[in-house]
């Protein structure tokens, strides 16, 4: 179980279908991502599904598989991404503890 409360068979279940994750994406001087309007070569981009979902590792090796160890280290998938865990909620702890790191008060 993860903790989006999802088994394996349910992690695929979390992907919103937006698709942005197969557009080609550029990254400006600040670290921002940008997203082009070029698609993956197998992307539907009406229904926003991958035409070979089953056999992309095979048949496309640049697919990234998104794992929950890696999902948190991909800075180019939207924040909304349905694989991301639900934000933080702030409590006075959890925002004693931002301030001390040195974050935004
Ligand atoms: S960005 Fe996330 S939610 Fe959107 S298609 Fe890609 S994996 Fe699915």
């Amino acid at each position: 179980m993860s903790d989006h409360g999802t088994d394996a068979a349910g992690w695929d279940g979390l992907c919103r279908q937006c698709g942005l994750c197969c557009f080609e994406k550029l990254e400006d001087g600040r670290g921002k991502i940008i997203y082009t309007g070029t698609a993956c070569r197998y992307l539907d981009v009406i229904t926003r599904r991958c035409k070979i979902f089953e056999r992309r590792f095979e048949i496309n090796p640049h697919c990234v598989k998104l794992t929950e160890e890696l999902v948190p280290q991909l800075n180019w998938l939207p924040p909304d991404c349905g694989y991301r865990p639900p934000p933080e909620k702030f409590t006075r702890k959890s925002c004693r503890e931002r301030r001390k790191r040195g974050g935004r008060r």
